[in-house]
């Protein structure tokens, strides 16, 4: 580990944040042919911890399973995440990052390359607790262009992020912080590394998984969960922008961002809750 972020590598254990990781030759870098995860990490007084490691570990599994690349092996990942995380000693909130792909194009031998890395928190990330205004941008595609279509590779969370970036770039040149990806007729989708959920008349919503290739959220499967043991009806649907803008409350998602409510969408004022938000911030495990 050097500076202020720790590095490793699978089959080689924690390395040194400097040293070379990656052949050039490696379908990650050469056509973004991968996929990874990533989810927070807390380190207090009491030690350190790593949010829903098992189901972020499935999910990379499920990823990789999309992108038909054999060989993942969560028991290797859970070891050496162990290690890293043994090996993480700055205090306060962190990213982990898992990336695997599908290995080298013309070097043997010929299996999965995969790289772990624990960075510090952006405290933009953190500031954007308290609000975020929103940029709605088109993503390019109906809701239902992912229905039969599984070389999309819808629900995989895959390495090619530009266009997320992009997006990010556009939304902040709107004066925006963040995106909303809506689908060419009109239906929300999802942030670029977020998921939506909104609320109206005492229930959750968020965008439907079938046909829209958005990736399941594990800290909106979580809230969802909780909000149905405490009696909050929940639901998956498609909805256009209006329904969202008229929700009595709506809310961007991610594992390591965590509960971001919603303040604006397109220069437009929407309604908050901080009674929901706080609920929604304990069943996310954000309180
Ligand atoms: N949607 C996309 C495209 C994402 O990249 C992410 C997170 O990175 C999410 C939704 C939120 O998922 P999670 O709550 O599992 O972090």
């Amino acid at each position: 580990m050097t500076g202020s972020q720790l590095v490793a590598v699978l089959g080689r254990g924690v390395v040194d944040a400097s040293a070379p990781v990656l052949l050039a030759d490696d379908f990650g870098l050469t056509r973004g042919d991968g996929c990874f995860d990533a989810t927070r990490v807390v380190t207090d007084a009491s030690g350190t911890r790593v949010d829903n490691l098992d189901a972020h570990l499935a999910r990379l599994g499920r990823s990789c399973r999309i992108l038909a690349m054999e060989g993942f092996d969560p028991d290797a990942w859970l070891d050496l995440v162990e290690q890293s995380v043994q090996a993480w000693r700055t205090p306060g909130e962190a990213t982990l990052k898992l990336i695997v792909t599908r290995g080298l194009e013309h070097t043997p031998p010929r299996h999965l390359t995969g790289i772990l890395t624990i960075t510090p928190l952006d405290p933009v990330g953190i500031h954007q607790r308290q609000g975020i205004t929103i940029a709605a941008l088109t993503r390019g595609y109906a809701s239902d262009a992912f229905m039969d279509a599984p070389w999309l590779l819808g629900g995989a969370k895959t390495l090619s992020y530009a266009f997320n970036t992009a997006a990010r770039r556009e939304a902040s040149r709107r004066g925006a912080d963040d995106v909303l990806f809506m689908s060419t007729d009109g239906k929300a989708l999802e942030g670029p590394t977020s998921a939506l959920v909104w609320a109206k008349d005492g229930q959750l919503f968020t965008t439907q998984h079938d046909g829209t290739g958005i990736l399941a959220s594990i800290t909106q499967e979580m809230v969802f969960a909780h909000a149905e043991d405490e009696g909050v009806e929940t639901d998956y649907v498609l909805a256009d922008l209006a329904t969202v803008m008229d929700a009595d409350a709506s809310w961007m998602l991610s594992s390591i961002r965590g509960v971001a409510p919603i303040t604006a969408i397109d220069g437009v004022p929407v309604t908050t809750d901080a009674g929901l938000t706080g609920r929604i911030n304990r069943w996310a495990r954000f309180a």
